[in-house]
């Protein structure tokens, strides 16, 4: 990448931390999600309006590092319009880009990633990917239309309450 490129996406990126877009409630959401990355510490709510099939609006609130709110901003600019396949597909292609092989990103820059290309230098930092991908994950929640959770831990080990406690031997 050259030091133009590179300048160039890192302003993007720091604009949109900065003023992120869409950021605000959905009041005529019809999927919502929360989203957490326990590895940074991001937390985003996703609201997104469908329309039939299409992504009539989509909105964020929520609290992250520079990388997680400026994915967020741009993934509802990036959305807004598209159908659940469209934003699915936009998705792998994102994914694929900031999961790329460092000296092979530029060849996931796909035309149809437009400003979102701006994050191919995250590849370079694999702790945060998941800061980048949080937003998507949380969409993708949204989408199917119900109040969810999602964790980029999927094995974390969050079940134990659902186990219950175990009483301390001979406290009975
Ligand atoms: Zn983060």
């Amino acid at each position: 990448m050259s030091s133009e490129l590179r300048e160039l996406y890192q302003e993007v990126i720091l604009d949109h931390s900065k003023r992120p877009r869409n950021f605000r409630e959905l009041p005529a959401a019809t999927g919502r999600a929360e989203g957490y990355n326990p590895l940074c510490g991001d937390r985003a709510t996703v609201y997104v309006e469908l329309e039939g099939d299409r992504v009539k609006d989509v909105s964020f609130k929520g609290a992250g590092c520079s990388i997680s709110t400026a994915s967020a901003s741009m993934m509802t600019e990036a959305l807004k319009g598209k159908t659940r396949a469209e934003a699915d597909a936009l998705f792998d292609r994102f994914h694929r880009l900031i999961t790329s092989d460092p000296s092979r990103a530029a060849e996931n820059v796909a035309p149809e990633l437009g400003k979102l290309a701006a994050f191919s230098g995250v590849c370079e930092f694999p702790v945060r990917v998941k800061c980048a991908s949080l937003p998507w994950h949380t969409l993708r929640s949204a989408l199917e239309g119900e109040a969810t959770r999602v964790s980029t831990e999927e094995t974390e080990a969050s079940r134990g309450e659902a186990e219950g406690k175990t009483r301390p031997e001979g406290s009975s």
